[in-house]
């Protein structure tokens, strides 16, 4: 009897060895997975990062409101470079982006290629747009966002306007993923970046509201443009 107790107790005692092996490793695992969590969570912005959302090729009847709605309950101001060409029976529209305070741009009347065409057409195609935009809203816009990034000194200086680029493009328009578009810009996107978007896809006024809410939470703050281009 004796000899069995002992083993028992052998026994009892080995196995709570290894379960104590098991929780010190368990324990390691988990404390090691906190401090990811956690570094991850502080991964976030340093103090004062902003990032501006532009949004090209609107206004669209159905998604240009969607995404004014979103932007309004989280109270963030975006950029938008409309075509003059989408402008007609959309008027309420662009009013309501200047009235809730976002930038209104020039995206020129027709979409136009700069490097293909001359630059007395494309003075036209952006002063046909700017004219559009100042009887709808009563100012000139100042910045224009060229379609494919093609832009000329010249044009600047003809047209005394500001061209705007972008540092991040996840392809929005080519992908139509929300899911996609949130982790490219989420990934890709530091203090001062500017990221090309479109309102005419569901997809994407998803995704823009998503990436505000989850930059947001990580300590971004969202402007418009202009406010990245002062030097
Ligand atoms: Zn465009």
């Amino acid at each position: 009897m004796k000899g069995a107790a002992i083993l028992w107790a052998a026994a009892f005692g080995a196995v709570s060895w290894f379960g104590y092996q098991l929780w010190k490793m368990e324990g390691a695992e988990t404390a090691a997975g906190m401090e990811m969590t956690v570094r991850r969570e502080t991964a976030g912005a340093a103090e004062g990062s902003c990032i501006a959302l532009t949004f090209d090729d609107g206004p669209h009847p159905v998604y240009t409101p969607m995404l004014l709605d979103g932007l309004k309950e989280r109270g963030v101001k975006a950029s938008f470079f409309l075509l003059g060409d989408s402008i007609d029976g959309n008027e309420e529209l662009v009013k309501r982006m200047a009235e809730e305070g976002h930038l209104i741009g020039n995206h020129t009347f027709s979409h136009v290629r700069i490097s293909k065409i001359s630059t007395e057409e494309a003075v036209r195609e952006i002063e046909e747009t700017n004219e559009k935009l100042r009887n709808i809203v009563g100012e000139m816009p100042e910045y224009v966002r060229p379609p494919y990034g093609e832009w000329t000194e010249e044009l600047g200086e003809r047209l005394s306007m500001e061209p705007v680029f972008w540092d991040v493009d996840p392809l929005d328009w080519k992908v139509l993923d929300s899911a996609a578009v949130v982790n490219h810009v989420v990934k890709n996107c530091g203090d001062g970046s500017i990221v090309l978007l479109h309102d005419s896809y569901e997809t994407t006024v998803r995704a823009a509201l998503e990436i505000i809410d989850t930059l947001g939470q990580r300590g971004y703050t969202f402007v418009t443009a202009d406010e990245l281009l002062v030097d």
